[in-house]
């Protein structure tokens, strides 16, 4: 069994008592809201819920309801008994780190990426929808499972960050109406947006710099920027933002950012108007969508630049 249907999907979450939810590495707005959310959904069908991620919660995230639940891997007790690993957002089991080694429950995965492996026991995947809150709300809304305010805040900041607050073309009329739901209860867009794009005075200095780096290829169709060390290491994880400087440029069709996330290892965000960028990625052995996607290049930010523009 791998893909499962809404039905099947249910009664296996009927049957399990202990869940586990995880969600990808670097967690996006996508993968903490939809988590927070369907934690909070999960309890109050009366389970037993535990969340965990292999990596550090963006600080920008700590004031969705039940952040502060979340727990590192170390912290968190493997030998309490588990019924499900329930994975959410996440297209590989990669992915997910080593939560996948140290828990031997039965997986499953909700998930959006056209590039997911099916890598689960059970695979609720719908590549129509934008962001993995959309499902979550979806979800709700067809098992009649409320919807309180916490959740609306933590499913619309899902669903808005992974379809640009509704600009990019993965957005339907889907998006928008589960959206809507989230703000009938109770989120705030405003104050939502608020939270997710403020910047520090710092970070828009060190964005003057990094524009620098811009720089254009084909014939204007490619555009590059990129972090170098010196960039990431104030940076730290929260670099959202800096590739929506390029794809806006009229003639630019697919905009990257690199990031050297070590001095032998290049992190790529691709993004395009109309390119299959998840076919590029997938070369380096990355995946996502077919207008956004990523992957990680093991060379150094120059030479990896180098490789990716002979690709493209
Ligand atoms: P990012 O550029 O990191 O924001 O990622 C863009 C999209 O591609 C997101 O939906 C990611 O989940 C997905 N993605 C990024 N890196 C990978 C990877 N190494 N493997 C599979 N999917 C990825
Ligand atoms: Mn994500
Ligand atoms: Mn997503």
């Amino acid at each position: 069994m791998s893909k499962i249907t809404i039905n099947q999907l249910h009664m296996a979450l009927s049957e399990a008592n202990s869940i586990v939810l995880t969600v990808h590495i670097r967690p996006d707005g996508d993968a903490i809201g939809s988590m927070l959310a369907f934690y909070e959904a999960l309890v109050g069908q009366g389970k037993q819920v535990r969340m965990v991620v292999d990596d550090t919660i963006p600080e920008k995230f700590s004031f969705l309801s039940y952040a502060d639940s979340i727990q590192s891997v170390d912290a968190f007790d493997w030998s309490q008994p588990v019924d499900m690993l329930l994975v959410l957002d996440a297209s590989t089991y990669e992915r997910i780190g080593r939560v996948g080694a140290l828990c031997s429950a039965p997986i499953f995965n909700i998930d959006h990426h056209i590039s997911n492996t099916e890598f689960a026991q059970g695979l609720y995947l719908r590549p129509d929808f934008a962001a993995t809150g959309e499902i979550i709300t979806d979800l709700c809304k067809k098992w009649n499972w409320p919807i309180t305010e916490s959740m609306g805040t933590s499913l619309y900041l899902a669903i808005a960050t992974d379809c640009g607050f509704f600009k990019f073309s993965n957005t339907t009329f889907n998006t928008l109406e589960m959206a809507s739901h989230c703000v009938k209860a109770g989120a705030r867009p405003n104050i939502i947006s608020e939270r997710i794009e403020a910047v520090s005075s710092e970070r828009l200095e060190l964005t003057k710099e990094v524009m620098q780096t811009i720089s254009f290829y084909k014939h204007n169709t490619v555009a590059i920027i990129s972090l170098e060390r010196k960039h990431m290491i104030i940076l730290g994880d929260d670099t959202d933002g800096f590739v929506d400087i390029i794809r806006n440029v009229d003639t630019v069709d697919i905009a990257i950012l690199l990031k050297a996330e070590s001095d032998n290892s290049t992190r790529v965000s691709l993004r395009s108007k109309g390119t299959d960028v998840n076919r590029i990625a997938a070369h380096f052995g990355g995946g996502g969508h077919i207008r956004a996607a990523g992957c990680t290049i093991h060379m150094p930010l120059e030479e990896a630049k180098a490789v990716l523009l002979e690709v493209i």
